[in-house]
């Protein structure tokens, strides 16, 4: 059984009378222990997808299909039963941006014990806030400090730990490094690593393929609402199929031997009216005259991949 399963997801935003296919029919499955990342380029979708399994969406989205955490129907729970026993105790999420959202007139503490008394955490406050602090290596006296006198990775440790407070089997992790200088990201990322050996399965949400290859066993490559390409990291990243995905991996730029950056020309498609075929097509090297029908979902060692080039 997988602990992740997710099956013909759509979520579409009601905007100014117009209707963003944010998450377009995605489906992929994730075993037990096993940690993901979801990579592509701004817009494409990542985000909407994060804040779907965690039940996070503003009120003008339309969700349907299937997400199965650990067996649960996570979209057929009552909003109730979710809070109540599954937010924060079976899921949680660092959300983008979050270290800058921390309410500048309490201290950390304070934060941290207005989270449990939220969700009526009937164990001991201070045992489980200093806990929460040891697992991501802050020293105990940030808890008597306010945000601003955090540095950036601080703050991102202590939203993390905040993640972590009512001990999740499952986090996501939305662009946890952005705007977080190398070493700092560095940290984060053993950070997450650790998380990942005591049990905690993390989704890693990030455009940056460079620190998804650190922590991922399987990937997810995201176009214009659609996951075009999933498998082992080492699959995707070793031998990419789709015609994005290899794209994606030729712009990051590599230390060691030649190898020439390759930009990606143009535009993804719009979203509220995204084409019928191929939502790479105006911008793939490979591009048929077929590619202008919907691609098929040909099956991958590991995976899968949408493109009429495997048919
Ligand atoms: P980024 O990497 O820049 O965070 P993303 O891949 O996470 O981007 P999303 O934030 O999921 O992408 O956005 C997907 C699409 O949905 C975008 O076109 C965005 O403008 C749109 N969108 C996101 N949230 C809303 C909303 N609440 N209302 C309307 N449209 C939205
Ligand atoms: Fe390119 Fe066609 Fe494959 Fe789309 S389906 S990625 S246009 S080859």
């Amino acid at each position: 059984m997988a602990f992740l399963s997710i099956q013909n997801l759509k979520v579409q935003y009601q905007t100014q009378g117009k209707r963003v296919h944010a998450v377009d029919d995605v489906s992929f499955s994730l075993e037990n222990k096993e940690s993901m990342a979801i990579a592509g380029e701004s817009a494409c979708g990542k985000s909407t997808l994060g804040l779907t399994i965690m039940r996070a969406l503003q009120g003008n989205a339309a969700v349907s299909g299937e997400i199965l955490l650990d067996d649960k129907p996570i979209l057929k729970i009552s909003d109730e039963e979710f809070t109540k026993n599954m937010r924060w105790k079976e899921i949680s999420m660092v959300f983008q941006g979050a270290m800058n959202s921390l309410d500048p007139v309490f201290t950390v503490k304070q934060q941290f014990e207005e989270i449990l008394k939220k969700h009526g955490y009937k164990g001991d406050h201070q045992k489980a806030i200093l806990e929460a602090v040891s697992v991501v290596g802050l020293p105990v006296d940030v808890l008597e400090k306010f945000p601003h006198e955090l540095s950036g990775g601080m703050k991102q440790r202590v939203v993390i730990s905040m993640a972590l407070l009512l001990k999740p089997k499952f986090v996501i992790a939305d662009e946890p490094t952005t705007a977080l200088d190398v070493l700092v990201q560095a940290q984060i990322m053993s950070l997450l690593k650790r998380l990942k050996k005591e049990g905690i399965c993390v989704m890693l949400i990030s455009h940056d393929l460079g620190i998804i290859s650190e922590i991922a066993e399987k990937v997810g490559i995201m176009y214009a609402g659609r996951i075009v390409e999933f498998g082992n990291l080492s699959d995707i990243y070793g031998n990419p199929k789709h015609p994005y995905t290899d794209a994606l991996l030729k712009s990051v730029p590599k230390l060691k031997g030649e190898s020439e950056l390759v930009s990606l020309k143009g535009n993804p498609p719009s979203l509220v009216n995204p084409p019928e075929g191929c939502r790479f097509y105006d911008r793939c090297p490979h591009a048929m005259e077929k590619c202008k029908k919907e691609p098929p979902k040909i099956k991958t060692p590991s995976g899968f991949v949408l493109c009429w080039l495997y048919e």
